[in-house]
């Protein structure tokens, strides 16, 4: 197995895409934490799951906004495990509203989770990386194709793609590789509903290949990038989209 020996944190990996990735790294061999913020009983659904399949995991609570859970998360890591080899961030929040009804409370909801959350995982995680690692943050495409009334959404997702390089560099010399994956429309429980009527048709024939993703479609990516496969693959930002370019929704 492509992951065998290795600890992998992946926060929100309760559901949807993290879910997702947390069983495709556990089937490869990787013991994961999956943290949630509050549905601890699809957190432990997906423990039983990866367990019934005959892999590692441990749920674990954090609000990844929130500097002090964030360092006790790592801190579980540190006691449990005594290392990391792999973190996914994932976990993030949408608000889709137009600019002439911006309120500091969603941009402080997003930016907290979504940029802030990813800088302090990554800061805890540097801590317990040995002689490699390998970092994932999950982006979007909104990053390089904005959608009507996503201006702060997408800013948060264009940050993830510019720290990601930034750390790249920074964290190159300790072996340790930091890349972005950009998903396209992949149903999940947070995009439920988004994906139907009008909008749904349109983001549809925006996609190349037909059909929306599906958190599995993620996770293959993601564990490419986890293993050695990708060894020599650092500060990229990689789509995984049915090939949409240039939504302009
Ligand atoms: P989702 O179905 O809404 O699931 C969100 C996950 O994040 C849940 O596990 C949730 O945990 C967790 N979470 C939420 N707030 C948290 C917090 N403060 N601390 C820790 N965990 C928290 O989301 P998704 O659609 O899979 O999206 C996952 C990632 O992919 C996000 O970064 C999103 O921006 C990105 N993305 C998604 C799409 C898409 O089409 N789905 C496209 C592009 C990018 P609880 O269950 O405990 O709340």
């Amino acid at each position: 197995m492509k992951l065998d020996g290795k600890i992998a944190v992946v926060t929100g990996g309760s559901k949807g895409i993290g879910a997702g990735i947390a069983k495709a790294l556990a089937a490869e061999g990787a013991t994961v934490v999956v943290n949630y913020a509050s549905s601890r009983s699809d957190a432990e659904r997906v423990v039983a799951e990866i367990e019934l399949r005959g892999g590692k995991a441990l749920a674990a609570q954090a609000d990844m906004s929130n500097s002090a859970d964030v360092v006790n998360l790592f801190s579980t890591v540190r006691s449990e495990y005594g290392r990391l080899d792999i973190l996914v961030n994932n976990a993030g929040v949408a608000v889709f509203e137009m600019i002439e009804d911006l309120t500091e409370d969603a941009f402080h909801k997003q930016f907290n989770l979504n940029v802030l959350g990813y800088l302090l995982a990554i800061r805890e995680a540097s801590k317990l990386f040995g002689s490699s690692g390998s970092i994932i943050n999950i982006s979007s495409i909104l990053s390089t194709d904005p959608y009507l009334a996503s201006s702060v959404y997408a800013a948060t997702k264009g940050a993830v793609d510019t720290l990601t390089f930034a750390l790249a560099r920074e964290m190159g010399g300790r072996g340790i590789r930091v890349n972005s994956i950009l998903p396209g429309h992949t149903n999940t429980p947070g995009t439920s509903g988004n994906f139907t009527g009008e909008l749904g048709k349109k983001l549809l024939a925006g996609t190349p290949l037909g059909r929306f993703g599906e958190p599995e479609d993620i996770a293959r990516l993601a564990v490419f990038l986890a293993s050695d496969d990708a060894n020599w693959v650092t500060g990229e930002s990689i789509r995984s989209s049915g090939g949409v370019r240039g939504v302009g929704y």
